[in-house]
Formats: C-alpha cells, sequence, structure tokens
C-alpha cells in the first residue's frame, strides 16, 4: 500500500469514529433527555396528581367545615343550657361566685374589717379544746369530730392520764381506750383513729407530732382541718380552720359561694394575709358559737351587723335576739373579756353554758 493510500484509510478510520461517537454522544443525549423528559412528565404527573389531590383535599375540607357546621350549632347551645341552669333550675349551692355586685377590692377591705371588729369583740378568742402539746391538740381534735369541745375537753382528762404519750396510746387495748371515748360518740371509729394515728406517730415520726401539712394529713383520721388546727395552735404557723361554723359564716357574709371546704380555705385566704389566718379562725368560730348561730343567729345582737348581707336571716328584735346569745358570764378566769355591747347592754342576762355546736 502506498503512503497516501495508508493517510486515506487512516483518515476515513478517523471519520467513522468520530461519527461513531457522535452518534453515541446523540444517544446519550437522547436517552438522558428520553429520561429527563420522562422525569419531567413524572414529576409533572405527579404534581398534577399532588393538585388533584390538593383539589380534593380543600374540596373535603370545604366538605368538613360544611359538615362541621352543625357542631359550632352544638356548641352555641350549650350556654343556652347553662343559663337555664342560673335561671334556677339547678340548686343554690351550684352557684359558685359570691353573689352581688361588691369588688373584690370592696370584699377584701369589708371581710377585713369584720375580723377586726371580732378581734375588738374577742380578743381572747383560742382554740377551745384543752391541751398540753401537739401530741394532746392532734387527738383532741380528731376526737372533736361530730361532738361538741366541751364533751371532748370532759373526757381527755382520762385519757391522757391514762395515756400520756403517743407511745402508751400505740400499744394500749382498744376496748379499754373506747369506755374512756364513749361519751365522745362514734367511739369506736375514734378508738381506731386515735389509736392508729399513736402508731403513725411512733414508727414514722419518733414519737412526736410532725409540723408540716404534708406529714400530718398522713395520719390516721388527720384531714386538712385537723392539721391547720395543730400547725396554728401546737407550731404558730397561720392555717385556715374551716369548720362547719366558718363554712356556715362566710357564706352568710358573701365572701365566698364556694362549698367544698378546700376551696372555701383557698378564697378566704386570698382575702387576708397569711399571718392573720389562725387568729381570724378563732374570731368565725366564736362568732359562729355565740352569735351567729345556725338555725337562729342573733342579727339584733350582732356586732358585725353593718356589715353583714345576711343581716336579717335570723332574729332581729334587740331584746329577743340577746336571749339568744350563748356567752359566758364573767368570761374565763385570768383572760380579758370584751363581749358584744348588746349582752353589756343585757344586763347581765345569764346566757346558756358554751359546749353546744
Ligand atoms: S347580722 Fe345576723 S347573719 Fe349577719 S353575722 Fe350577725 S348574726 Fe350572723
Amino acid at each position: 500500500m502506498t503512503r497516501a493510500a495508508s493517510a486515506k484509510k487512516a483518515a476515513s478510520a478517523k471519520k467513522a469514529a468520530s461519527t461513531r461517537q457522535t452518534a453515541s454522544a446523540k444517544e446519550t443525549a437522547s436517552v438522558k433527555g428520553t429520561a429527563s423528559a420522562k422525569k419531567a412528565a413524572s414529576a409533572k404527573k405527579a404534581a398534577s396528581k399532588t393538585s388533584a389531590a390538593q383539589k380534593a383535599s380543600k374540596k373535603a375540607s370545604k366538605g368538613a367545615a360544611v359538615k362541621k357546621a352543625p357542631a359550632a350549632k352544638k356548641v352555641a347551645v350549650a350556654p343556652k343550657k347553662a343559663t337555664a341552669r342560673l335561671k334556677g333550675t339547678a340548686p343554690a349551692k351550684a352557684v359558685v361566685h359570691p353573689p352581688g355586685d361588691e369588688s373584690p377590692t370592696a370584699l377584701v377591705r369589708r371581710a377585713r374589717r369584720i375580723n377586726r371588729e371580732l378581734a375588738e369583740v374577742f380578743p381572747y378568742a383560742h382554740p377551745e379544746l384543752d391541751f398540753e402539746n401537739p401530741f394532746q391538740l392532734v387527738v383532741a381534735t380528731v376526737l372533736s369530730a361530730q361532738t361538741t369541745d366541751l364533751r371532748v375537753n370532759q373526757t381527755t382528762p382520762a385519757l391522757f392520764a391514762t395515756y400520756p404519750t403517743p407511745e402508751d396510746l400505740a400499744a394500749a387495748n382498744p376496748e379499754e381506750v373506747e369506755e374512756i371515748l364513749r361519751p365522745c360518740g362514734f367511739f369506736r371509729a375514734k378508738t381506731k383513729s386515735v389509736i392508729g394515728l399513736s402508731k403513725a406517730l411512733v414508727e414514722d415520726f419518733g414519737g412526736e407530732v410532725p409540723g408540716r401539712l404534708e406529714d400530718l394529713v398522713k395520719l390516721p383520721g388527720v384531714g386538712r382541718k385537723t392539721a391547720f388546727v395543730v400547725l396554728g395552735n401546737a407550731f404558730g404557723r397561720p392555717g385556715i380552720t374551716v369548720d362547719t361554723h366558718f363554712q356556715r359564716l362566710v357564706r352568710r357574709w358573701r365572701w365566698t359561694g364556694e362549698t367544698d371546704p378546700d376551696k372555701i380555705e383557698a378564697a378566704i385566704g386570698a382575702l387576708f394575709p397569711k399571718s392573720d389566718w389562725t387568729d381570724l379562725s378563732h374570731h368565725v368560730i366564736w362568732h359562729g358559737r355565740r352569735i351567729c348561730h345556725a338555725r337562729k343567729p342573733a342579727c339584733g345582737a350582732c356586732p358585725i351587723a353593718p356589715l353583714c348581707p345576711a343581716y336579717g336571716e335570723g332574729e332581729t328584735d334587740p331584746e329577743k335576739a340577746k336571749k339568744l346569745l350563748k356567752y359566758e358570764k364573767g368570761g374565763f378566769p385570768g383572760q380579758r373579756l370584751k363581749p358584744p355591747q348588746a349582752y353589756l347592754d343585757a344586763g347581765g342576762t345569764p346566757a346558756p353554758p358554751l359546749g353546744a355546736g
């Protein structure tokens, strides 16, 4: 082969290779293009589907909104029912807010003024259960349920003479304790409680009454009311004692409309500084025992009548009201006494002995 022919062949081979490369590149591009197009189409389809789904979703949403409309109607009905209850179909105790249009500030002022007036009338107010130490107070308070403090005070001397410490009472023969506690009523349950709480004191608190609310309420027979009596009077820690008198009076005074003792405690606690809580409890309970009785409050002889929205619930005639007072003639030996003026005006009318209620 000549040199010219060889060069021609090489040029031909190069051209063919170039053509193949171009074709291959085109093919690749074509494939890529096809794939890309397919992908784009697929994306478009997906987008289309998404769009359709969104549309469907929107439609569904609209449908749901339309369907929800009746629910909105149902919600709108609820207040009507509530209104109906408020209009008188529910018992009065369902109303939990103090009636009337007294502002919170005015309520605080009036409540504190009532407490100041009662502090003047009962400067010596104190827990009426006899006790010499925290153990005796917690036991006496447990025993005071469903009976009078007077009855408890008549019973506890024999109990504490026989069982002076938690260890003694924890190891006591229940039948012997029942005999001592019989005059207090519910003596079997009370025997179980005081022996149980004595055992708990010995086993869990080293024979000492704990000075914390969370520990006291763990003792058998000890609820928040008893715990606050103990904290306030044996440990000097502020507490509100929500007993039957306290509940009745704070509702009469419209300090709160609550009926649950824990909620009453919270509502009244918000009206007074903590430092007032223990004395406030004594003032209110003393007033409830002596003047503002459950059935026949002595409104006509009441020192806080001008501040009381319930004035008139009881006897308003001063002469008749004076006869309803339960007051210790001469007071307690060695203690200051400042009975209500109405009682002084009564000219020393003998008062029934305290202890009932
Ligand atoms: S006025 Fe009557 S109801 Fe009011 S606190 Fe005095 S005794 Fe109770």
